[in-house]
């Protein structure tokens, strides 16, 4: 997956998802255009990102969610910093 950082007009910086499978200067380029074309601010990178890393970032929250803890390393519920 592609994800684009984008200045919008009001000076606001975003990171979009796009559905571009992959990129290249000439497309990066017609993007750019199309986007301050439309008034949406300018496109300033693109990064490829690895779906893998995306499931394993997920993963992760999961864990978080269900009360993991990176310091202790079990599901303490961050009873270990009191
Ligand atoms: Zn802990």
């Amino acid at each position: 997956m592609i994800q684009l950082t984008i200045k919008r007009e009001s000076g606001q910086t975003e990171i979009v998802d796009s559905n571009f499978a992959a990129m290249n200067s000439i497309l990066f380029g017609k993007i750019q255009v199309a986007t301050k074309q439309a008034g949406k601010g300018d496109v300033i990178s693109w990064d490829t990102v690895d779906s893998r890393t995306e499931e394993k970032k997920s993963e992760e929250s999961k864990l978080k969610a269900a009360g993991w803890c990176d310091k202790c390393q079990t599901f303490c519920y961050g009873d270990c910093n009191k």
